[in-house]
């Protein structure tokens, strides 16, 4: 489609297409230029800009699933190591556990109390419901 520069710009600016997606007739300007071909794209840029945004939505929930996937399975490993080394080190772990809680009675007390002080209300109104 070759552009007769005899023809006013006007005549162009009314020249229509139809989309492939919405089926709907637009402008010649709704519609953007493929940079490889020079050519008009097939679907308008309303068409073009949602399939992209979809795209990206599938993409998102993809990557999230490998998230949630790649959390779990590592949570699940972590635990089985956590155990395995509290069934090797029981003695110790629980030394540690009861040195922990003398060594820092007063310090947990406080935490204890303190944290009570920040979420009295959460904690008030979750054992009333
Ligand atoms: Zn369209």
């Amino acid at each position: 489609m070759g552009v007769d520069f005899s023809t006013p710009l006007w005549y162009y600016n009314k020249m229509e297409k139809v989309c492939k997606k919405c089926k709907d007739t637009k402008k010649l300007e709704e519609f953007s230029i493929r940079s490889d071909s020079g050519n008009y794209r097939h679907s308008c840029k309303v068409c073009i800009s949602s399939q992209r945004s979809s795209f990206r939505l599938d993409n998102i929930e993809r990557f999230k699933e490998n998230d949630r996937r790649y959390h779990k399975e590592n949570a699940e490993s972590k635990k089985k190591t956590t155990r395995e080394w509290y069934l090797n080190n029981k003695e110790q772990a629980l030394g540690y556990a009861k040195n922990y809680r003398e060594e820092n009675r007063e310090l947990i007390r406080k935490n204890d109390s303190q944290f009570y002080e920040n979420n009295k209300e959460r904690i008030k109104k979750e054992k009333s419901e």
